[in-house]
């Protein structure tokens, strides 16, 4: 039977890009999702008289919204003229990247942070008309009405991302009440930023049918409430072998060394969020620790105890682009 696919690509929306996506549906003896090609004009990333922009599938999976055969494609976008990737094709430069620097065996886990919002643009869990909840306390891990909100989007979620075959790795109530997170990792460059594609498409989506607002806005409560992050965790080889912390900290230097290369780069708003405040440290201030999560980098506990594993940088965003953090990520601490 002729079955859907539905091809998922990032736009040129500005500051911060959107997913967009459409169906094909393929004859049942198709059994790779061909090229496809889209209105760029539509989507900021072409004008109307050069509008034809190429859909190139990169990460297919299983759809497990209409179940059955139905697939998730996810594309790269390239123009259609050229076939050069476009400006807005984050990915291919870190595809660059990741062969470049493969001997290092980089990987990385991102923990994606998201807050619901009702359709009038409050926080899920704020009281409608106006006011606010009790201040942040009981709702980072909570359970019982009043104090998580939401729930049934997340096990949706959780349960849709595993169906899909997506390298989820867990989830939480965070802080701030509408705020949640999932772990995508630990994965190389391309199939971490693949995977957390597909899973924010698919966050997006679910949420639809509670018409609930997803977003990954920087700092969507402005006052005594916590910003929404991407904490990327990385290790290379050398970082998960040692036993003297001596790769750890030199990758922690040599970060240090490239602050606003990375900071102007781990997504709109960062100003906002990176305060010092919130369990954050100064977006213009780089520092790294053991355990210390008011720093830039966190190097857990246990990791110090054993002199190797991985590094936490806490700076990105939740509406940071894993390519292009992965990617800087790379060129930085393998370069
Ligand atoms: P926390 O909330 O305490 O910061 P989480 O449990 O939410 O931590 O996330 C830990 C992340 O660290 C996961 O995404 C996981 O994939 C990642 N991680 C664990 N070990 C490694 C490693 N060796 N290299 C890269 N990432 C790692
Ligand atoms: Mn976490
Ligand atoms: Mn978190
Ligand atoms: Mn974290």
């Amino acid at each position: 039977m002729a079955y859907q696919a539905e091809y998922i690509w990032i736009d040129g929306t500005e500051p911060t890009p959107l997913l967009r996506s459409k169906t094909k549906i393929l004859a049942d003896d198709v059994t790779t999702p061909p090229n496809w090609g889209f209105d760029g004009s539509s989507t900021n990333q072409a004008s109307g008289d050069k509008s034809d922009c190429a859909l190139i599938p990169v990460f297919t999976c299983p759809d497990p919204i209409r179940g059955g055969d139905n697939i998730l494609v996810l594309c790269e976008v390239t123009s259609a003229t050229t076939g050069k990737p476009h400006a807005t094709n984050t990915r291919a430069a870190c595809a660059k990247a990741a062969k470049k620097y493969a001997s290092d065996e980089m990987i990385f886990g991102i923990e994606q942070e998201y807050t619901m919002l009702r359709p009038d643009g409050r926080p899920l869990g704020f009281p409608v008309g106006g006011g606010f909840p009790e201040p942040q306390g009981p709702y980072y891990c909570g359970v019982g009405t009043g104090r998580v909100i939401g729930r049934e989007i997340i096990e949706e979620h959780t349960q849709a991302c595993l169906d899909a075959g997506l390298m989820i790795e867990g989830t939480n109530a965070e802080v701030m009440p509408g705020q949640w997170e999932f772990q995508i990792g630990a994965a190389d460059a391309l199939t971490v930023g693949d995977h957390m594609h597909v899973a924010r498409w698919l966050l997006h989506r679910i949420a639809e049918d509670y018409d609930v607002v997803i977003t990954l806005a920087a700092k969507p409560q402005k006052g005594d409430w916590n910003g929404a992050g991407a904490h990327t965790n990385f290790s290379t080889k050398a970082m998960r072998e040692d036993k003297d912390m001596k790769a750890i900290t030199a990758a922690c230097n040599a970060i240090g060394k490239k602050v606003m290369e990375h900071v102007t780069n781990y997504g709109h708003d960062i100003e906002s969020r990176l305060t010092g405040k919130h369990e954050t440290a100064p977006w213009n201030k780089f520092s790294y620790g053991v355990s210390d999560r008011g720093a830039s980098i966190r190097i857990p506990f246990q990791v110090e105890k054993s002199g190797r594993g991985y590094a936490e940088d806490r700076r990105p965003n939740a509406n940071m682009d894993p390519y292009t953090v992965c990617r800087l990520l790379l060129e930085t601490v393998c370069g």
